[in-house]
């Protein structure tokens, strides 16, 4: 080992809580994954900052719910910051260009609560914002939720409308049989509602409720004509990101004020080579899982490598040859939460932080 490996090391070892370095060998399930190639043929510099928001000015339920004040707030620095917010369609087309670059921000809204048409649109509107509402077909009209006549409105004003299945169920509860089944009748069911009731209108985009999904279920929203599906973990979105696991940042009480937002507004992608394990299903793996990933040295600055774990601490081994530099996760116990990020930011020598978060499930937490 060279001196300055050496160095490094010690350095990793006085940000990082507990160093430990035995691999975890039994994680059989959901194999390495190489990133960079999924559903685009085209690489590009273009990076996309997605927000998902849900409720506006609705303080009954601080988890899911934004101020108006601060969501007006954030609008304003997007606007006084010249970042280009664009709808999610403009945004495939830009991640679509070969050698195009340039950052841009998406604003989407889960679940077309009421309080988004009384609070959230007015203001949208007075900025000039597009954006993508998720709408899971069962409950609209019921309280507290739009209505069809609200979603028409909304789409006069620049809102896409995305599929968001009819129940919004935890379909992970379910046994696979049934799982993969009552998912793909959920899609075409909430699509069918779509069309009679909104002229016709297909969407084309889809978000997983409560952000959880598997394999199989990528699979199902790309057979049923979906171009892309919006994900909960967080992250920021490059040619290299899976269009069917696509990250947002969640914009509620708990991180929405305005120093949180400018940080997410400016993240940049930590682009991943390889993956392992790539599932976000815990069924089979030990717990706490142990998350290995390798990424290009580049110009990252690795001795401001930070690691969180949700509910715990991150325990982090740290190792690199001359182009890679590879980290192996877990948390310091087991996870006991139904679902768990494992989020890794690290600076560029610009001064720009870099993101980057898995998400394992525990579906039989509820
Ligand atoms: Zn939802």
């Amino acid at each position: 080992m060279r001196f300055n490996h050496i160095l490094f090391l010690l350095f990793v070892s006085i940000f990082i809580s507990c160093m430990n370095s035995s691999r975890t060998k039994d994680q059989s399930d959901g194999g390495q994954k190489e990133i960079g190639d999924k559903n685009l043929v085209v690489q590009n510099e273009v990076q996309i900052v997605t927000f998902i928001y849900h409720r506006f000015g609705d303080d009954r339920y601080p988890s899911t719910n934004i101020g108006t004040n601060n969501f007006q707030k954030q609008l304003e620095y997007l606007k006084t910051h010249d970042f280009k917010v664009i709808s999610w369609s403009e945004a495939l087309k830009e991640l679509r260009k070969p050698g195009k670059s340039g950052r841009f921000v998406v604003i989407t809204i889960d679940d077309a609560f009421k309080s988004f048409y009384q609070n959230g649109l007015p203001l949208l509107k007075k900025y000039g914002y597009p954006a993508t509402l998720f709408i899971n077909t069962e409950t609209i009209g019921g309280d507290s939720y739009m209505s069809w006549g609200e979603i028409r409105e909304s789409m006069k004003e620049g809102i896409e409308i995305g599929n968001h299945t009819h129940s919004h169920a935890f379909f992970l509860n379910l046994p696979e049989e049934e799982r993969y089944k009552k998912f793909r009748e959920e899609i075409r069911r909430s699509q069918k509602l779509i069309g009679e009731n909104l002229d016709d209108y297909v969407p084309d985009v889809f978000a997983y409720p409560y952000g959880e999904f598997d394999e199989k279920m990528q699979k199902i929203v790309r057979e049923e004509g979906m171009k892309a599906a919006m994900a909960q973990n967080s992250g920021v979105i490059d040619s290299g990101t899976d269009l069917y696991a696509l990250p947002r940042f969640p914009m509620s009480s708990y991180y929405s004020d305005l120093s949180a937002f400018i940080e997410k507004a400016n993240m940049r992608p930590l682009k991943i080579q390889t993956i392992y394990p790539s599932t976000h299903l815990m069924n089979n793996l030990k717990n706490p899982p142990t998350l290995t990933l390798e990424i290009l040295k580049d110009n990252l600055q690795w001795s401001s490598l930070q690691c969180f774990v949700q509910g715990g601490k991150c325990v982090l081994s740290v190792s690199q040859d001359e182009e890679k530099v590879k980290l192996e996760i877990k948390g310091d116990k087991a996870l006991d939460r139904r679902r768990t990020l494992y989020t890794v930011t690290v600076k560029d020598s610009d001064g720009s932080w870099h993101w980057f978060s898995h998400l394992w499930i525990m579906s039989e937490y509820n």
